[in-house]
C-alpha cells in the first residue's frame, strides 16, 4: 500500500537532474520545493520543468518574505571575541539583506546560520553595526539571521520575491511558501499578488510573531509549515517539541494541511543512514498528526538524495498504522465540517473499506483526512489544480474525473472508479458529495454502498 504521509523534497544541485528526480519520485517524493534563497531563475525554471516532466508532482516555490539574511563575500570565519562590521549595501564585505540600521539597537542579540553563530551588537556608526562574536563559526555566501523576539519593520516582499511570484504564476506552480509570516494581513497581501492564479499559500511559522498570530494566519492560509529551523532559533529549542504538537492539533481541528520541516534526517546530508533520534523524529511527526514532512539540505545538497527519501518513506510506512485522531470533541461550525465528523463516527461502528469524496475545492477531503481513519480517501475532482494541491494531504489519493455528469454524481463516480480498478466488488464504500448546490465547500450528503449491490442496481436500471 502507498504511504499516506507526503514527502516534500527541496531541490538543488544534488537533485536537479531528471535521472535523480526520477529515482526520488519512485521511492516516495510527493512534492518539490524550490527555495529561492539559493540559485537563480534559470535554475528554478529548469528544476520546475524537470520535476514536472519526470514526476508530474506539485511544486512549491519558497519565497523569503520578511526574512533577514546576511551576505558575505567569500568565506567568513567569525572568531570568538572579535567584532565584525556589517553594513547594508552590496559594496560592504558583510551586509544584511534589509536596511534595519534604525531599528537595530546596541545590545541586540544577532544569531547567524540557524543559530550556529551567536553575536551581539556592540556599536552603531557610519551606517554600519559592529557584531561581537560569542559563539564562533564560519559561513559562506548568504545565510539566515535571527534577532530573537524582536519585531522588525521590513517589507513583506523583496524584489527577488516579486520576480519569483511572477515566475510562479507563469509556470503555474501549485503553492507559494511564505517565510516568516507575521500576521493574516501578510498572507492576504501575498494573495493579492497571486490574483486569480489559484496558487495555494503555505504560511511558514518561524518566529514569535507568527506563533502568536497562528489562529488568524491559519484562517487565510492553505497550509501551515512548522519551520523548525528558524523557529528553533527564535524560541528556545527545548520548547519546539510541544510547539510542534500544539500547532499540529490546531491545524488538524480546522482541516489545514500541516508540514513539519527541517533537520528531519539531517545527518544523511553526509551519512548513508540516519541516527536513531532522527528516525524517531520522523515517526513522531506523523504520530503528532503531520500531513507532510520536509527534507531540506538532505535532498538539495546532500550526498544521498535518493536514499534519504527512501529512508523517510520506510519510517513513515512503519508508523502510519498507529496514527489516530488528535482532535478533541468539537462543535461543527458548518455543514461540511459536520459531514467530516459524521464520516469519522460512522467508520467507528461500520467496517467501511474506502472513503470517496467528491470535492470541488479539496476542502471536504481535508475535513475527512484530519480524523486519520487509516483508510484510503479517494478525492474525486474535475480540477487539475485541486488534484495536485491535495497531494500534500494525509491519506488522500486524488483522482481526476473530467466531465462528471451533473446528475447521479455518486452513482456515476462509483462506476468510474470501479472501471479504473480503484473500487472492488467486495468493498463497502462511503461517499460524500454536494447535492443540489453549486457553491464550494457545500458537501451535504453521505451515502454508503456495498459495491456489489450498487453494481447490480446499475445493471438493472441502465
Ligand atoms: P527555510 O525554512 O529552510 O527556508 O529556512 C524552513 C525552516 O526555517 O525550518
Ligand atoms: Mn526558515
Amino acid at each position: 500500500m502507498d504511504k499516506k504521509t507526503s514527502v516534500m523534497c527541496t531541490l538543488g544541485p544534488a537533485s536537479q537532474s531528471r535521472r535523480v528526480l526520477k529515482r526520488m519520485f519512485k521511492v516516495g517524493m510527493n512534492v518539490a520545493r524550490i527555495n529561492i534563497a539559493h540559485g537563480n531563475f534559470d535554475e528554478y525554471k529548469r528544476m520546475i520543468r524537470n520535476a514536472r516532466s519526470v514526476a508530474g508532482i506539485p511544486i512549491a516555490v519558497d519565497i523569503k518574505g520578511p526574512e533577514l539574511r546576511i551576505q558575505s563575500r567569500g568565506r567568513c570565519a567569525m572568531m570568538r571575541g572579535k567584532v565584525y562590521p556589517v553594513g547594508f549595501s552590496k559594496r560592504d564585505d558583510l551586509y544584511f539583506s534589509h536596511n534595519i540600521f534604525k531599528q537595530i539597537k546596541v545590545g541586540d542579540s544577532v544569531s547567524i546560520y540557524d543559530g550556529l553563530i551567536k553575536t551581539k551588537v556592540v556599536w552603531k556608526r557610519n551606517g554600519k553595526v559592529g557584531l561581537k562574536v560569542f559563539i564562533p563559526g564560519s559561513f559562506e555566501g548568504n545565510k539566515g539571521v535571527n534577532l530573537p523576539g524582536k519585531h522588525l519593520n521590513v517589507p513583506l516582499l523583496s524584489g527577488k520575491d516579486k520576480e519569483a511570484i511572477k515566475m510562479s504564476i507563469k509556470e503555474k506552480v501549485d503553492y507559494i511558501a511564505l517565510s516568516f509570516v507575521r500576521s493574516a494581513s501578510d498572507v492576504s497581501n501575498l494573495r493579492k499578488h497571486l490574483g486569480r492564479s489559484g496558487i495555494g499559500i503555505i504560511s511558514k511559522i518561524e518566529n514569535h510573531e507568527g506563533l502568536q498570530n497562528l489562529d488568524e494566519i491559519m484562517e487565510v492560509s492553505d497550509a501551515i509549515m512548522v519551520a523548525r529551523g528558524d523557529l528553533g532559533v527564535e524560541v528556545h529549542t527545548e520548547r519546539l517539541p510541544l510547539i510542534q504538537k500544539s500547532m499540529i492539533v490546531k491545524c488538524n481541528i480546522k482541516g489545514k494541511t500541516v508540514i513539519v520541516a527541517t533537520e528531519m534526517l539531517k545527518s544523511m546530508v553526509e551519512s548513508n543512514r540516519p541516527t536513531r533520534a532522527e528516525t524517531s523524529d520522523v515517526a513522531n511527526a506523523v504520530l503528532d498528526g503531520a500531513d507532510c514532512v520536509m527534507l531540506s539540505e538532505e535532498t538539495s545538497v546532500g550526498k544521498h538524495p535518493v536514499e534519504v527519501v527512501e529512508t523517510m518513506s520506510k519510517i513513515l510506512k512503519e508508523a502510519e498504522p498507529y496514527v489516530s485522531s488528535k482532535i478533541p470533541f468539537i462543535r461543527s461550525e458548518s455543514i461540511h465540517m459536520a459531514i467530516g465528523k459524521a464520516v469519522y463516527d460512522i467508520c467507528q461502528h461500520l467496517p467501511v473499506d474506502k472513503i470517496v469524496t467528491l470535492t470541488r475545492s479539496g476542502h471536504t477531503a481535508r475535513l475527512v483526512s484530519r480524523f486519520r481513519l487509516n483508510k484510503d480517501i479517494i478525492a474525486v475532482t474535475d480540477n487539475q489544480a485541486v488534484d495536485r494541491k491535495l497531494r500534500l494531504t494525509y491519506g488522500v489519493k486524488p483522482v481526476m474525473y473530467k466531465n462528471m455528469p451533473p446528475r447521479e454524481k455518486i452513482k456515476n463516480t462509483a462506476l468510474f472508479l470501479y472501471k479504473k480498478g480503484l473500487l472492488k466488488q467486495h468493498e463497502t464504500v462511503l461517499f460524500t458529495a454536494g447535492v443540489h448546490t453549486e457553491k464550494e465547500h457545500a458537501t451535504n450528503v453521505i451515502q454508503i454502498h456495498r459495491m456489489k449491490e450498487l453494481l447490480k442496481y446499475c445493471r438493472k436500471n441502465k
